[in-house]
């Protein structure tokens, strides 16, 4: 077990708000969260870097400005208590367990869904000794997102399809805030934001992001 380098995940904190990440809660919880618990052992030294990094089977957890700004996006969604915290949150795509981790430090519940067995089975082996009560682990395909944690004050997503899978929009709260990748032109991709807000839908593009396709069915 590598020694916590909590120097280096204080640092990254640091550039995370010099590089414009201002909200105290994303903060808090990307300063709270041991990242170097989640990537393989040879990657530890790397772990507080602005990289993404692979976590197997072809996958790879994103850099930590790119957690920060989705993670910001979120939580100023419009549905919060008094303290600021959200309710339940639906995670698609849980990978080696990072973001659901941090999320469960922004919000009540955390619903985390994977299609990757192996990767589900490494984020509960990688969860278990941390004895957080409120992040549920699912395995299961996230386009049909997850009827029974409905409805949720945000969805976030790891993974970019063509388009948005509408059990998303029907699974968010009045309220509620999606983000997540999705297919722009030419092959790209964009962050886009989603917004339920008296009945409407209200889509925003935002700024050109590399995640890694969103996939159906369970493997
Ligand atoms: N948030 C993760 C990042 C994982 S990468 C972390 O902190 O580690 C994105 C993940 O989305 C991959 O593990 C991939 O298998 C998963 N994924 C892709 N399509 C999916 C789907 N339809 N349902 C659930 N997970 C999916």
């Amino acid at each position: 077990m590598p020694r916590d380098p909590i120097p280096a995940r204080a640092r990254m904190v640091q550039q995370l708000a010099a590089g414009g990440i201002g909200d105290p809660r994303v903060l808090r919880a990307l300063g709270a969260v041991e990242r170097h618990r989640f990537v393989e052992p040879g990657l530890a030294p790397q772990a507080y870097e602005d990289t993404a990094l692979p976590i197997g089977l072809g996958q790879t957890i994103s850099k930590p400005s790119v957690v920060a700004r989705m993670l910001e996006l979120l939580v100023q969604g419009g549905l919060q208590d008094a303290q600021g915290k959200l309710g339940r949150v639906l995670d698609i795509g849980t990978g080696c367990g990072y973001q659901a981790v941090a999320l469960s430090y922004l919000a009540a519940e955390v619903y985390s869904i994977e299609r990757l067995r192996d990767l589900h089975e490494k984020a509960r082996a990688n969860l278990r000794p941390l004895h957080i009560p409120n992040v549920h682990l699912i395995l299961g395909d996230g386009m049909a997102g997850f009827a029974k944690g409905a409805p949720y004050a945000g969805i976030i997503a790891a993974a970019g399809g063509q388009a948005l899978p509408p059990q998303w929009i029907e699974q968010l709260a009045e309220g509620g805030r999606i983000i997540a990748p999705i297919a722009a032109p030419g092959g790209a991709q964009a962050l886009m934001v989603v917004d339920k807000t008296r009945g409407a839908i209200v889509q925003t593009v935002l700024e050109a992001v590399h995640f890694v396709p969103l996939k159906s069915g369970i493997v």
